[in-house]
């Protein structure tokens, strides 16, 4: 397994609308195994392929620090069937370091998705972990959390993320926050 570089915004890889998966291989398995340190080493609870520069639709979640039910999940191709509810969660994300906000989302998900072999999955949750899976679904179409805050306190975010990149020399040779 290996560390990967975290992108951060405003790299355009976190902006697009990342592309299904259509084979099941052991790279695809090697990419998620990857993400999955990666996520816990940065630590985050949530990862998402585009925020480490891999413009296609899988993610990793492990919601157990908040909710001990919860472990590591792997999913491919995930959509959203059923959302209702609403909950309100203090989010933060690794491509937009050092920074979070409140938002609202539905409270309760159920998800379809396939895991790291193309076995289909199911996920029905009302947890913490509705948060997280929506979060990261959100990356695979080029939505950062930023995006459900009002107009005048996103724009203000993105101005100074923007400034925050151009001041470092390289921003997509980042290296990962431990
Ligand atoms: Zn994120």
């Amino acid at each position: 397994m290996a560390l990967l570089d975290i992108y951060t915004y405003p790299d355009p890889v976190l902006l697009q609308v990342a592309k299904p998966v259509t084979t099941f291989d052991d790279t695809l398995r090697r990419l998620l195994d990857d993400m999955a340190e990666t996520m816990y080493v940065a630590p985050g609870v949530g990862l998402a392929a585009p925020q480490v520069g891999v413009s296609l639709r899988a993610i990793v979640v492990d919601a157990s620090t908040r909710d001990p039910n919860s472990h590591l999940l792997k999913l491919v191709n995930p959509e959203i069937i059923f959302s209702e509810g609403r909950s309100v969660c203090e989010e933060g994300c690794l491509s937009v370091p050092g920074y979070t906000a409140e938002v609202a989302r539905p409270a309760h998900i159920r998800v379809e998705a396939r895991d790291e072999y193309g076995k289909p999955v199911t996920i029905d949750t009302d947890t913490f972990l509705a948060t997280v899976i929506q979060h990261e679904i959100d990356h695979l179409n080029g939505i950062l959390f930023i995006e459900h805050l009002g107009r005048l306190r996103r724009d203000l975010v993105k101005k100074k993320l923007k400034k925050q990149a151009r001041q470092e020399k390289s921003p997509k040779k980042k290296a990962v926050v431990a």
